[in-house]
């Protein structure tokens, strides 16, 4: 992998977060043209990143304001085709021009994306929801500038390398497992899609099976009561047993660094006030289709 160091991005002034909690893209009203970007709280707290990455310790990254520069790369048809809009607009926008999009972690990646969005899109994001109670389903603008960030809820074994360490609570295994980064993210999809090419090649009538769990899982374990060869700890995932399965993954989900893209919307058909996940859609990045 060759990564490009720009001189510049070590010039990066240091943040006072005390001075400067911003939420996800506040406004910043009237300041426009005289302040170069924006902070953007980091969910990991940059505790996850190797010392050598510029997000090491870093509780927050700076952005700049979308422009006509990022409105070019949204609607550049090649890079949409190649699935790449998403990765360059946050490329463009960040400052510090070292930072591989594909290496941060999920929640950190939603977390710049989202504030991205709020400078060049607005805060307003009108996309169709379902209600969970009728399953209706309607037209609802989410305030994406009220999403919480959630953070790491548990400090990992070392500070600077993404690492933890679990116990299955039926076999005893003493499993080592990393929180997934945005590029292991698009691996598992991109081999899922392979995957799915493959089989209805062979099988065009075989049914599909969900193997969401078990790649994530494979992608995330480092290591299995000791054991770090990659097959193996593939074996190891599809013998699991539920409890463990569902054990490790609830641990996962509560201490997995994020942006919580979840609103309190009612319902139009009885009046029910739920939680609904805020849907990624098409409209996010390009409201005007
Ligand atoms: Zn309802």
């Amino acid at each position: 992998m060759t990564k490009k160091v720009d001189p510049l991005a070590q010039q990066k002034p240091k943040v006072d977060v005390m001075q400067e909690k911003a939420t996800p893209g506040g406004e910043g009203g009237g300041t426009n043209g005289e302040v170069p970007g924006e902070i953007v709280p980091l969910p990991s707290k940059g505790k996850l990143y190797e010392t050598d990455h510029p997000l090491y310790g870093e509780d927050s990254v700076q952005i700049k304001r979308m422009s006509n520069k990022e409105e070019n790369i949204l609607h550049s048809r090649a890079l949409i085709r190649k699935g790449l809009v998403v990765n360059e607009l946050i490329k463009s926008c960040l400052l510090n021009k070292s930072i591989d999009p594909d290496g941060l972690l999920i929640g950190d990646k939603s977390a710049i994306l989202t504030a991205v969005r709020i400078t060049g899109l607005g805060k307003d994001y009108l996309t169709k929801t379902t209600s969970p109670c009728c399953e209706e389903v309607f037209n609802h603008t989410f305030d994406l500038s009220k999403c919480q960030i959630k953070e790491l809820a548990e400090d990992p074994i070392k500070t600077g390398e993404n690492l933890f360490e679990f116990t299955l609570p039926q076999s005893g295994a003493k499993v080592k497992f990393k929180l997934l980064t945005a590029g292991d993210e698009s691996d598992i999809s991109a081999t899922q899609e392979a995957r799915r090419k493959a089989i209805k090649k062979q099988a065009p009538n075989a049914s599909e099976v969900d193997t969401n769990i078990t790649d994530r899982l494979m992608k995330s374990i480092v290591s299995y009561d000791g054991e770090r060869d990659k097959f193996k700890i593939a074996k190891h995932v599809m013998e699991m047993r539920s409890p463990d399965s569902r054990a490790i993954r609830s641990y996962i989900r509560r201490i997995e660094p994020d942006l919580n893209m979840v609103e309190e919307v009612e319902c139009p058909q009885c009046g029910d006030v739920e939680k609904h996940n805020i849907p990624m859609g098409i409209e996010f990045l390009w409201p005007e289709l």
